[in-house]
Formats: C-alpha cells, sequence, structure tokens
C-alpha cells in the first residue's frame, strides 16, 4: 500500500467527465461531495441531465 495523499502533495485525485470524457481534476470546492461529481463544468452538467 503506497499510495496515501500524506506526503505526496503533487498527487490530486481525478475523475472523467461522463460528457465531454476529460480527466478533471479535484477542486477544493468538491472536497464535500467529490464522490457525487459527474460533470466537469455547468455546460457538461446540463447536457448530461438532458440525455
Ligand atoms: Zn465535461
Amino acid at each position: 500500500m503506497q499510495q496515501s495523499f500524506k506526503g505526496n502533495k503533487s498527487f490530486l485525485p481525478s475523475k472523467i467527465c461522463v460528457v465531454c470524457k476529460r480527466e478533471m481534476t479535484w477542486r477544493k470546492s468538491w472536497t464535500k461531495n467529490w464522490e457525487a461529481i459527474k460533470y466537469c463544468s455547468d455546460a457538461c452538467r446540463k447536457k448530461g441531465s438532458k440525455a
């Protein structure tokens, strides 16, 4: 188990936007709801929720 946030400041979690498939990097404002983040932006959120 070498994956740890401690001692590895350059590493930030990231995930792929479900709409544009771009990688989005963790933002501080997402701390609380990181698990629920699916879209990189409001534009993608609108596209994604339209379906
Ligand atoms: Zn997106």
